[in-house]
């Protein structure tokens, strides 16, 4: 580990006596890894960052952090896209990777009960070990905490059929700001007891308390699962596939998508064997009791043909069925590689308006001569939009704010939404009321103060720091960097 950076205070010595040396780290070299997330163009060096391994331990870092003003940045993996985990200045960086415990598997009530710093992969492998299912699978689980994901109300490739990380959760355990340790929810399939409090917290994006602990829903296995890969000529006729399959009353567990150049970037990058001809790539995945697979995959299959699908390709057994999904998973790590900085969107609108929003990023791409390639979850709406482009080019970046804020205000004008699945943050924060409207951007802030008042959670994330709760940010002694993502209108 690096020379300990020379900050004397009383605040780091009681942190290192609560959670030991290694746990505390404050030398700028050890600091630099907590400085962003998965975030384009957004750094910010913390005045320190700590590990916890118990909810006793979190409580209590929360109480220093609050005796001495200073402001808390829970962290999981730190693969957050909206900027959430990013420090601000002066921040505590509270990381809970070494929470890293699933406590238990109760195949009687088919639930999971997980330390928040668990990776979201050893959820599904500790399920799947046992004949069960935890569905969502955002496309970072081999990296992600499961309470990232419930910070972020993360989403997957299967969100269409099985929903998003809050239709599994249960129950969890959350430290509020004041240090207090309290359990939210239970293994009851019913339970109307009092508000749900525990919804308050999944997408709260750690600014409304800290989730250690976490009890998911598990379902049954699926039996079979058949995968389905369909390109097309035009953009239209594939949008007009996916809607004609939701028409048919047939909700795959995967409809995703790539345009024409994430295809190219993808086979370039995972050598896949797709058509790099094609202008749109159908993923479909439909899963459940074998008869059942195999009576909707050969109707999505005619679907597909009476669409125009110009290629059709069924896998024949589960790993090439796996090497299908990596396509798509890959889309951006390949888009990745083309230009130095990847601004990755989640605009989301009603599987109606998909083809008309595709279009206008089309349009806003040249308008201001951006690259833009676009995939995502076809079946939910959520597309992304990936600006391939370079944070050190001034002009270039300023194209893309402004590109970002009409692609925002389309979405919004099309009924949809700011984000799918990647959270506000920092990001975003400067698009929210305009989706919101007044009154329910004041209610969201008087949630924020009731839980927060000294607005030391996560401060400046969601609501911009004028508009939360007001927090010390006098400790400005570390390296600061621009915190200005170019998305934020904040
Ligand atoms: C390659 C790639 C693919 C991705 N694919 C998807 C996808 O398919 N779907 C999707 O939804 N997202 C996706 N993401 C985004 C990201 O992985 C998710 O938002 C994920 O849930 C973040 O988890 P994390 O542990 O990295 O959290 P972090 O990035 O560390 O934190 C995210 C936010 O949650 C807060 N937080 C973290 N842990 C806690 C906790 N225990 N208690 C309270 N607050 C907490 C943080 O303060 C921050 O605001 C992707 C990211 C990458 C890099």
């Amino acid at each position: 580990m690096a020379a300990r950076m020379n900050v004397p205070d009383s605040l780091e010595r009681r942190l290192r006596e609560l959670l030991g040396e290694a746990a505390v780290l404050t030398a700028r070299e050890d600091l630099l890894a907590y400085a962003f997330d998965g975030t384009a163009a957004l750094r910010q060096l913390p005045r320190v960052a700590v590990f916890a391994r118990t909810s006793t331990q979190v409580a209590q870092v929360l109480r220093l952090a609050r005796e001495a003003g200073v402001p808390v940045v829970t962290r999981g993996s730190g693969t957050g896209l909206s900027g959430g985990s990013v420090p601000v200045p002066g921040a505590l960086v509270l990381c809970l990777v070494e929470m890293d415990r699933i406590l238990e598997v109760d195949t009687r009530n088919l639930t999971l009960r997980a330390e928040a710093g668990v990776i979201t992969q050893q959820i599904y492998d500790a399920a799947d070990a046992v004949g069960l299912f935890y569905p969502p699978d955002p496309g970072s689980m081999k990296v992600s905490t499961i309470g990232g994901n419930v910070a972020e109300n993360s989403g997957g490739l299967r969100g269409l059929k099985y929903g998003v990380t809050r239709d599994y959760v249960m129950g969890m355990e959350v430290v509020l700001a004041d240090g207090s340790i309290c359990w939210l929810g239970n293994k009851c399939v019913k339970d109307v007891a009092g508000y749900s409090l525990r919804d308050l917290f999944i997408g709260s994006e750690g600014t409304l308390g800290v989730i250690t602990q976490v009890l998911l829903k598990l379902l049954p296995r699926p039996a079979a699962r058949a995968t389905l890969l369909a390109t097309f000529e035009r953009m239209d006729a594939a949008a007009a596939t996916v809607s004609a399959i939701i028409a048919a009353k047939i909700i795959p567990c995967t409809l995703e998508f790539l345009d024409r150049r994430t295809i190219r970037c993808v086979e370039d990058f995972a050598h896949v064997g797709l058509p790099t001809d094609a202008a749109a790539l159908l993923l479909v995945e439909t899963d459940g009791h074998p008869a059942a697979v195999a009576d909707e995959i050969a109707r999505i299959e005619d679907l597909c043909r009476g669409h125009g699908a110009t290629t059709l390709k069924r896998a024949a057994d589960a790993a090439e069925a796996a090497r299908l999904a990596t396509a798509r998973r890959s889309a951006f790590s390949a888009l990745a590689r083309l230009r130095p900085t990847t601004i990755l969107e989640d605009v989301t609108v009603p599987r109606s308006e998909l083809a008309a929003m595709i279009r206008f990023v089309e349009e806003i791409a040249e308008k201001h001569r951006l690259e833009i390639a676009t995939f995502g979850h076809f079946g939910d709406g959520n597309l992304h939009p990936t600006i391939l482009t370079d944070e050190r080019d001034a002009a270039e970046m300023h194209r893309v704010e402004e590109a970002l804020k009409e692609i925002f205000a389309k979405a919004l004008e099309l009924g949809g939404t700011i984000t799918g699945e990647h959270g506000v943050g920092l990001a975003k924060r400067g698009a929210l009321r305009q989706q919101m409207g007044d009154a329910s951007y004041t209610l969201l802030r008087q949630i924020k103060r009731a839980l927060d008042p000294q607005g030391l959670l996560n401060p400046g994330k969601v609501f911009s720091a004028a508009e939360g709760t007001e927090h010390p940010t006098s400790n400005t002694e570390h390296p600061t960097s621009n915190t200005e993502h170019p998305a934020s209108n904040g």
